[in-house]
Parts: C-alpha cells; structure tokens; sequence
C-alpha cells in the first residue's frame, strides 16, 4: 500500500507514518514528490490494518498498489523518474532531451578512446559506454580490461566531460566500478541475479538495467524492484532486445511496443539499445529512429572507430560516420515528437 501525505504535510507527520509502519514490521520508502509525499509500503501488508494509517495527523489517503512490482509503479509516483548521468553535459535521462551514450562494446585502446570520446561528443553524445567486465558466453573470449579499461573510461570523462556508462558484473565488482563510473549498467544475462541487483539498490549511483533476453516485462518491472527497494531511486529499464526464434537476420529481436507500456505502468525513464537490440549495424540507425518516435527516453548503442576490428560486437556497431548521420536523422524524429537530442 502507499500512504498519500496531504500536500504540505510535516517532517515530522512524515516520521510518525514512517514509525507507524516499521511497528506494523513493515518496511518503508519515503518518495517525496513536487506535489507531495508519499510512503510506500513495502512487504506482505495483506492482513494489516489500513485504517489504522489513515487515521494519522497529515495523511490524505491510503491505498492499495494492485501491481507486484511496487515502487516501479506509476501507481506509487505520478511523475516521471529523472535520471541524472553524471559528466559535465547536463545528460538527464526522463526530461524532453533525449540523451544518446555511444561508445565501444568494450574499453580497448586508450589514446583511441580518449579519441573516440572527443568526436562522439562533436557529434552530440553526451555519456560514453564501453565495457571493462565484459559477460562473454566463452570463457576463452576477451573479458575485458578491468580496471585499467575503468581507468581509461575515467580519463575520457576527464578530457571531454561525457558522463561514463559501464557495466559492473559481480558484487566484489562494485566498490571498483563506482570509483571510476556515474552509472553503473547490469547486463542483460545479469537481469534476474537478486543479490547484485538488491546490492547495488544500496548504492546511491545510478543503475541503468538491461531487460534480461527472456525475461517478461513483469520480471523486467520485478528486476528494477530490487533495485529500489534497496533505497536507489536512479533506475532506467533499458530494452536491449529479447531471444525469439528469429536467429538469422537479426541477433535478437526488439520489442518496441515495450516503450509505450513501461511508460504506462511505471515512472522510470526507459532507454532503447538498438545495437544488442539487432545485432546488425545496417539496422540501427531505424530503430533509433523508431524507438525515439514511440517514446524512448535515451539511446545507449555501440560505436567503434574501426568496427571491422573490434574486439567484441563489431557487427552491430556503428562506425563514426554512421553515428553522425543517425543523430542527424534522428533530431528530426525527436523533434517529430516535441523532444530533442
Ligand atoms: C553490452 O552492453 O555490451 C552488453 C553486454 O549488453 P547486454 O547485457 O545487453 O548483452
Ligand atoms: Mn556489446
């Protein structure tokens, strides 16, 4: 359930809610809003008595939240999550512009990505992706720089500002990853590991969380609940594409109609990566186009300066001249639909 706080409600009416429901042993996530306060609810609220909240100084209301996925509701919160990056560009993620994070599947070299940085910030990007722990499927496979490839992320951050997007793959990996990084990334194959997702809920940075490639749009919602019941408000739910029996002219197959949806049920800010969404470089600049038409929030997508080769996802990345195009074609669309890049 959620107690809606009347508009001007008190700290210390606030206090006195948050004490009543840790009495029912109940836990409680204060979520204070433009208009007003509420406190959620959070645990098995079945069989206690509602109304006896209701009856305290400062609270309007006290309603049930139908959906599993609590905090993620918009039921909870009517405004939209803003996600702030980090990086000296103002990248927000929620807001009418739509933030583009480009950058390298992995962190290879670092004179080229310092490099790389410089131009896709030119070109418009305002955060860097690029993995230092990199989930292969083969352990053989090249797993990333680690933290040198951290190092060599931070160093880009400091010569052109861009926020820093990585992916943080275990829990012994965290407290590295929040030292060099503004937001931490879990991976798709990462989506439904409870213990990393409630482990970085404590962390006050922001989470940008990958829908895992077979998991429903509830245990996608249900992912992201792990996060902020831990207290970590900063979540964005990235569409990164799901298996189907597709295998041949796509990698994985990009459900788009997920956009409108999770606007629909939930507040968090949704970003589209149509790179893993396709597997094919030749396909991502539409479905940019595409997911920025039906709402998306933010693009994050694999550019490499010299794709051919790259260490890892070359197929699906874009080299800079493609990148320079799409974010042409793609201003268009956003404005199209009264956003902007
Ligand atoms: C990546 O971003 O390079 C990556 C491994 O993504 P995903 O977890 O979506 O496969
Ligand atoms: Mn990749």
């Amino acid at each position: 359930m959620i107690v809606v706080m009347k508009q001007g409600s008190t700290p210390a009416q606030i206090e006195h809610v948050v004490g009543r429901v840790r009495e029912m042993g109940l836990k409680d996530q204060v979520i204070v809003g433009t208009e007003r306060t509420v406190v959620a609810v959070i645990g098995n609220d079945r069989f206690k008595d509602r109304s006896a909240l209701e009856r305290a100084d400062g609270v309007e209301k006290v309603v049930p939240i139908l959906a599993s996925y609590k905090i993620a509701s918009s039921e909870m919160k009517k405004e939209r999550t803003q996600v702030t990056l980090g990086g000296t560009l103002g990248a927000v993620v929620g807001g009418t512009k739509i933030p583009v994070i480009a950058g390298p599947c992995s962190v290879e070299d670092r004179g080229k990505l310092i490099d790389l940085a410089h131009q896709l910030k030119d070109a418009g990007a305002t955060a860097l992706r690029g993995g230092a722990f990199k989930p292969r499927t083969s352990p053989y496979a090249f797993q990333g720089l680690a933290e040198e490839g951290l190092k060599y992320l931070a160093a880009a951050r400091e010569a052109t500002g861009l926020a820093i997007v990585t992916e943080v793959m275990s829990i012994d990996q965290i407290p590295l990853v929040l030292e060099y990084s503004d937001v931490l990334q879990i991976g798709a194959r990462n989506a439904q590991n409870y213990n990393l997702l409630a482990k970085v809920g404590e962390s006050r940075k922001p989470v940008l969380l990958k829908r895992g490639m077979s998991s429903t749009l509830e245990e996608f919602l249900l992912a992201a609940e792990y996060v902020l019941a831990g207290g970590n408000m900063q979540v964005m739910l990235c569409e990164r594409g799901i298996r189907t029996f597709e295998s041949d002219y796509v990698r994985n197959t990009l459900p788009l109609a997920i956009v409108p949806e999770l606007h629909r049920r939930s507040h968090l800010p949704v970003v589209v990566d149509p790179s893993h969404g396709t597997g094919k470089s030749h396909l991502v600049p539409d479905m940019c186009k595409a997911a920025v038409a039906c709402g998306a929030d933010a693009l994050i997508l694999e550019v490499h300066d010299d794709p051919e080769h790259a260490l890892t996802d070359g197929a699906q990345s874009l080299n800079l001249k493609q990148f320079r195009e799409m974010m042409i074609s793609v201003k268009r669309i956003a404005e199209a639909v009264d956003r902007s890049l």
